[in-house]
């Protein structure tokens, strides 16, 4: 049976890996025992050479080049990624977990596009190799890994909420008992099998409780437990030293990432079709479509806030910072695109807020309190300035349509030749621009 530290990499076992490994300099070396093992992995990919992972750091990088391609590579093949679910490579795989955690703590924020990455790969690998062991050992390591997961016991309903948002699992799939959700056999038995008379309790769970649903919450709490890792790890390096080596691999990390990316993404690669490469650049006000010149110009009738917080907000600042969002099927922040927030602040909410002064009355006179909620609609909570540390804590909230502008600010909505063929104002935007900034100009 597969070790539960190659599912779960923060398992005691996986701690017990760490304890015994030793020297970090070694990462660097080249091993034996790692390429052998790759080499003899079923299915792996081995006619090209720089297919195999030779050393530790070697090994974490392609483990980040895995999930980039994985999620981006229309080409992607994974005969040249089969060693990473290999259960015979489980030690050598946590000590990179670890590696990786690390120097991702120590080289990015805590909600960065990187962090991310690596988290959402970290599920998608537990449920890849999930997949591979057979059906019956495969329950018995699904139970001792939620076993050890579960700190206090339960998992309340409430902890997946972002699974269930992402529709990747229905709130009608799970068996909720008290705002617990019920996983186990065990757990099932004691709450429910006197409920069942005429029927065998332990055929009903397995007809309750499904694999899929079981697969899919365990990974999301080891990505929830990677992520709290990572956080402890980034509010330590600030009191304890680093290893030079977790140090050297954050800063591979740092060059690595985006120039992977930039092979799949346009906007790190800036170059592409019209509507695929729209590029961030400065605001030209000569390019914003009717709707929002008037709001810029300040609104005075009714339906000021909205036109404000929500459509100028979202407008000003994917139009400055990631104008292709409705190309892209990623989920950006701000950060991602504005990593010190300067543009933010020197340049989008200064443009926002002039506009709330343009506003009869002047937006923030009356009411204060909407400063707070255009911070929030992008993305870094319920306060009254930008902070990295609180990105993440509400949604980047993206460009309303015409159609719900046309619904909701109707006094706004005076379409001219712009707008013909469009259904966003972010659209016509980037469609204005990019014929302004591509006109001949005057001799
Ligand atoms: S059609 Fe769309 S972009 Fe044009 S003014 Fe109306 S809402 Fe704005």
């Amino acid at each position: 049976m597969a070790e539960v530290s190659y599912i779960n990499p923060l398992s005691n076992e996986g701690r017990q890996i760490i304890r015994e490994y030793g020297d970090l300099n070694k990462i660097f070396e080249e091993d034996e025992q790692l390429i052998e093992e790759v080499m003899h992995t079923t299915n792996q990919r081995i006619s090209d050479d720089s297919l195999i992972p030779k050393s530790y750091s070697d090994y974490a990088m392609k483990r980040i080049q895995w999930a980039i391609e994985k999620k981006n590579n229309k080409n992607f093949t994974q005969a040249e990624f089969e060693y990473l679910t290999n259960s015979e490579l489980f030690m050598q795989d946590v000590v990179i977990f670890h590696i990786l955690c690390q120097a991702i703590a120590i080289q990015f924020n805590v909600g960065s596009r990187e962090t991310r990455l690596f988290i959402e790969s970290q599920g998608t690998l537990i449920q890849e190799r999930l997949a591979k062991i057979p059906p019956m050992a495969r329950a018995d390591i699904i139970d001792e890994v939620l076993d050890e997961v579960k700190t206090d016991g339960t998992i309340k309903w409430s902890s997946l909420k972002d699974v269930i948002a992402s529709k990747k699992l229905k709130l009608s799939d799970l068996l909720i008992d008290n705002g617990d959700i019920i996983l186990q056999s065990d757990d099932f038995l004691d709450r429910f099998s006197e409920n069942f008379n005429d029927r065998n309790p332990e055929r009903m769970y397995n007809i309750l409780i499904g694999d899929n649903v079981k697969e899919q919450i365990l990974s999301r709490l080891i990505m929830q437990k990677t992520e709290g890792y990572i956080q402890r790890i980034k509010e330590m390096s600030a009191h304890v030293e680093i290893h030079p080596a977790i140090i050297e691999i954050g800063e591979r990390l740092k060059e690595f990432i985006p120039d992977e990316i930039s092979k799949y993404n346009q906007y790190y690669a800036g170059s592409g079709g019209i509507y695929g490469s729209v590029q961030a650049g400065k605001l030209n006000p000569d390019a914003f479509p009717p709707c929002i010149k008037s709001t810029v110009e300040g609104v005075s009738s009714g339906g000021r806030n909205d036109a404000i917080v929500l459509l100028l907000t979202s407008f000003a600042s994917y139009a400055r910072l990631y104008p292709r969002i409705f190309a892209s099927d990623e989920t950006v922040k701000v950060s991602d695109m504005d990593p010190d927030l300067s543009i933010t602040e020197n340049e989008i909410l200064p443009l926002i807020f002039d506009a709330a002064d343009n506003c009869t009355p002047p937006l923030f006179e009356d009411q204060p309190q909407e400063k707070v909620n255009i911070i929030s609609k992008l993305g870094f909570g319920m306060h009254s300035k930008v902070d990295i540390n609180h990105e993440g804590e509400t949604k980047w909230y993206t460009p309303m349509s015409c159609e719900k502008i046309k619904i909701h600010l109707p006094q706004l909505c005076h379409p001219d030749k712009s707008c013909k063929g469009i259904n966003n104002p972010l659209s016509c935007y980037g469609r204005k621009k990019y014929q302004l900034d591509n006109q001949p100009k005057n001799e």
